[in-house]
């Protein structure tokens, strides 16, 4: 499989080099050399030929030290260039196909395009572009490492058509002009290092982003869903033909990710939250709109009010994978209602917190989860929520071994591209630092923060230092500034005295043999009951702590879950009797 997307890369070079006026220059493409840092484009939709035209304007920066005469500009393999222009005239270029996996056909459509004149390093060109295609169903990127059909069609659910439209931008399909290396889903985290390099060097992009929509034949009214805070949708219907427009202006530091779907869409409206419906899923949106609006108090409690309204987005198959894009949420409403309640929470999150930093952005959104379960159903549901998140934890990092010295620095909270790391690792992180700090503590930290101002990933955690009295610089460096992989707790030794005053004296010992510190939880059971004592262990070290009970201790059971620990088989210790 590899070897023959090697063999055509190598061919698809080859052409180029064929064609290329300067073979030197040819090996020398650099994708990446520019950036977009402005899109002014016009989207024209048909649903019933499921068809995608886009003229536009975008302006190119080279973001390389050396000048350059060459760019490169990338569409979905199922999309055409036609001209490309700078000022009136047409510049030459030459289209390829480009196997890449940021785009569900798993290839782009490539054109190199010869610039009239080089550009200097921070210099700009503008140019006038043009292609079309379809948008069809397509999940050959993940059939062709070996998912089966229905999975991966219930991943890649993008397509243009006269039902049910909806279109997500690079990552799924790339319907505007990108400039990218190759990634490669059979590569670890290649897809994901590509587009974190794509959205960090378009950053600060202006986007203006106009979709038309126009369907002639009879039919349902379909309703065009955009990001309703960033755009404005009008009808202009006439007699049996339907059209829709939508101007949307992206101002934000990320970039913004432009999507739309189409579909004959009702919708329920509350105060948090407005969920889009197939006319089927009446039902369920009301569910969904319930759930959210139970969450909602928890979530303003912890992360102020909403920014934005969140909103949701129904999709027809009830297997598909449900995917979000900040305050957005495009989800089948048919499915599990289990779920809704921490769907919702995590949600509102996003409309009422964000954060440029993923782990504070979705690791927070995952904690709101386990907060709303606690708040429904107690801190052993929230803890059985987390225990979940560990599976995945489990297999993107190794339990038992220390982590590389390139791993600790690429795998820390504030580098990693990994969704794992970054959802459920750092879930973890904010759930142990409010058992450390305290609920009061914590919301006045996420209250202190304002994400224009983090220029610095010290930034939230010295927030958070603020609020409290204790020394956590240990705890951020072995969990967030680096990866210092987890825990691994051991009783060394416990022994029960009994004391003058017939109460017990109980002096634990414990050892953590990993390499990340934590404050754990350690569950003491005597024949009346239990308590639980809270106990900091630093990495490769020991604490010993005395604890004064009324009945004898029996049983000493360390962490309720809450650590991520490597392995927890020497956590329950028992405790001898007592001498008298
Ligand atoms: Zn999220």
């Amino acid at each position: 499989m590899k070897f023959a997307r090697k063999k055509s890369f190598h061919k698809s070079v080859f052409i180029l080099c064929v064609l290329c006026a300067s073979v030197a220059r040819c090996f020398s493409l650099d994708r990446e050399a520019f950036s977009i840092t402005n899109y002014d484009v016009n989207a024209q939709v048909d649903p019933e030929q499921h068809r995608l035209g886009v003229r536009g304007k975008i302006t190119l920066r080279n973001d390389s030290a050396a000048p350059q005469k060459i760019a490169v500009l990338q569409v979905s393999s199922s999309l055409d260039w036609r001209s490309i222009k700078a000022g009136d005239k047409p510049l030459q270029f030459v289209r390829q196909p480009y196997t890449s996996d940021i785009d569900h056909t798993g290839s782009l459509s490539e054109a190199i395009v010869t610039l009239p004149q080089e550009v200097a390093p921070h210099g700009t060109i503008d140019l006038d572009i043009a292609y079309e295609g379809v948008i069809v169903l397509d999940a050959t990127r993940l059939t062709r490492i070996g998912a089966p059909e229905d999975a991966a069609k219930n991943t890649d659910w993008d397509q243009i058509g006269p039902d049910f439209t909806a279109v997500r931008g690079a990552g799924y399909v790339a319907w505007y002009p990108i400039a990218t290396d190759v990634a490669n889903l059979s590569e670890g985290d290649s897809l994901f290092e590509v587009l974190a390099r794509w959205k960090a060097r378009e950053a600060g992009a202006k986007q203006h982003v106009k979709i038309s929509l126009s369907r002639n034949s009879e039919g349902p009214t379909l309703q065009l869903v955009v990001d309703k805070g960033s755009c404005v949708v009008s009808r202009k219907d006439s007699g049996q033909e339907q059209q829709i427009e939508s101007e949307c202006n992206f101002h934000s530091p990320g970039l913004v990710i432009p999507f739309f779907a189409v579909a004959d869409y009702g919708n329920v409206d509350r105060d948090s939250i407005t969920v889009y419906n197939l006319r089927t899923h009446a039902a369920p949106a009301e569910t969904y709109v319930d759930a959210a609006e139970k969450a909602a108090p928890l979530i303003r409690e912890w992360f102020g009010p909403a920014r934005e309204k969140a909103q949701t987005i129904d999709l027809p198959d009830g297997n598909s994978a449900a995917y979000e894009i900040g305050a957005f949420r495009f989800t089948p409403l048919s499915s599990d209602s289990k779920l809704i309640g921490i769907a919702a929470a995590h949600q509102l999150t996003h409309a009422s917190f964000s954060s440029p930093r993923p782990w504070i952005e979705e690791g927070l959104a995952h904690f709101s989860q386990t907060l709303y379960l606690e708040q429904e159903k107690g801190r052993r549901a929230a803890l059985d929520y987390i225990g979940t998140h560990r599976s995945a934890l489990n297999a993107v990092e190794a339990p038992m071994s220390t982590p590389r010295s390139e791993d600790e620095v690429n795998r820390s909270l504030i580098n990693t591209v990994n969704e794992e790391l970054y959802r459920s690792k750092a879930m973890c992180v904010w759930w142990m630092l409010r058992d450390m700090i305290g609920d009061a503590a914590l919301k006045k930290a996420i209250a202190a923060y304002k994400p224009e101002q983090d220029k610095d990933p010290s930034y939230m955690p010295r927030l958070i230092s603020a609020q409290t009295q204790r020394d956590l610089e240990w705890f951020f460096d072995d969990w967030v500034y680096r990866d210092h992989g987890r825990p691994n707790f051991k009783v060394e030794s416990a022994y029960a005295q009994k004391t003058m005053n017939g109460s017990f004296l109980l002096t634990i010992t414990l050892e953590n043999q990993g390499g990340a510190g934590a404050e754990v939880p350690v569950l003491i059971k005597s024949t009346r009951g239990e308590i639980t004592k809270r106990i900091e262990v630093r990495s490769k070290s020991k604490t010993t702590v005395r604890v004064e009970m009324p009945t004898a201790p029996q049983e000493i059971v360390v962490n309720d879950g809450s650590v991520p620990e490597s392995e927890t088989k020497d956590n329950v210790f028992k405790v001898a009797a007592p001498k008298s």
